[in-house]
């Protein structure tokens, strides 16, 4: 059986339409299949919208969060509680294509334990939007080790690689890199990214953010270091200041430097500050994780 895993949140209006979507193109392929909606804490009638396809399809399924936890939570929470001997991860404003599915389904008969769906294109997007995920995406590939630059959450995985997955205690888990940075015999897909269906996206600017500086420190130390580096550049300027002024002394000139101590005790000042900031975003991270909350808290379920 394949398990689809749908994280829905404010997602009412899309619901039916992808229930009967998806269903349709897996029934056609004779794929026996469950589409297992997590609905992430939404504030509309989403839950509602998921009960009422449950109760008319048998190939239905849905957990109910007891409030947001986020996209990443909903999908380990699908991968969890997927029954199938593989699961795909999809998108429920259809903008992840679902005929795609059944060629990865074609593509794991054949022996492939992950099918990673990448983007050919990525739609319709923002100038600025699009640079900041050039910017993201660039990191992140250069932290994780391998190119995540068309990389997206539209993936199959099987059975083995859902149970590496689901045995690993990261609370802040980065589901399109950790899938890739676990193995196993992988292929890709392309496929083009649609326009949403209906509704709007449920990403606002500082969501994104967060969630990028999030799965950045997940991957990377990289900036804990540039922390080293920037001290070790101050001091080599600091070095040059106080010979500077040293020579200055000893010529007898030496009130001028005034404006060099302003600019020097501001640098300094500012890059502590930053380093700080940095190794203090860390020690939250590892606060979260030395914590051991779960990742999400299920309230309810339709079976
Ligand atoms: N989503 C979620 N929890 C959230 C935000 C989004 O489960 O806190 C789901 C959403 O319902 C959709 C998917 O994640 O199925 C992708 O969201 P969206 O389409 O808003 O993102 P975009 O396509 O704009 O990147
Ligand atoms: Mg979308």
């Amino acid at each position: 059986m394949l398990s689809v895993v749908i994280p829905a949140y404010n997602e009412e209006e899309m619901i039916p339409i992808t229930v009967s979507v998806i269903d349709k193109t897996l029934s056609e392929a004779d794929i026996t299949h469950e589409l297992l909606f997590v609905n992430d804490g939404s504030k509309d009638s989403t839950w509602e919208k998921i009960t009422e396809a449950a109760s008319s399809n048998t190939n239905v399924k849905g957990v109910c969060f007891s409030r947001n936890f986020g996209k990443e939570s909903a999908i380990f929470a699908g991968i969890s509680e997927a029954q199938g001997e593989c699961c795909v991860v999809i998108d429920c404003d259809l903008q992840h294509p679902p005929e795609k599915i059944v060629e990865m389904y074609r593509l794991w008969e054949q022996g492939y334990e992950i099918v990673e769906g990448v983007k050919r294109s990525r739609g319709k997007e923002s100038g600025l939007h699009r640079f900041a995920a050039k910017s993201f995406y660039s990191i992140m590939s250069e932290s994780a080790g391998f190119d995540m630059s068309r990389a997206s959450d539209f993936k199959l995985i099987d059975r083995k690689a859902m149970n590496v997955l689901l045995n690993m205690n990261e609370k802040n888990a980065f589901f399109r890199a950790l899938s890739s940075w676990i193995g196993f015999k992988s292929i890709q897909v392309e496929y083009d990214v649609r326009e949403r269906e209906a509704g709007v996206s449920k990403w606002s600017t500082k969501s994104l953010i967060k969630y990028a500086l999030t799965n950045i420190a997940s991957f990377s130390s990289a900036p804990m270091q540039l922390v080293t580096i920037m001290g070790l550049i101050v001091f080599v300027v600091g070095l040059g200041a106080t010979v500077e002024a040293l020579v200055t002394f000893f010529e007898g000139k030496a009130q001028e430097g005034f404006t060099t101590v302003i600019i020097l005790q501001c640098f300094t000042g500012s890059f502590i500050m930053l380093g700080l900031g940095v190794i203090g975003f860390y020690i939250s991270k590892i606060y979260e994780e030395v914590k051991g909350r779960p990742r999400y808290i299920i309230d309810k379920t339709t079976y």
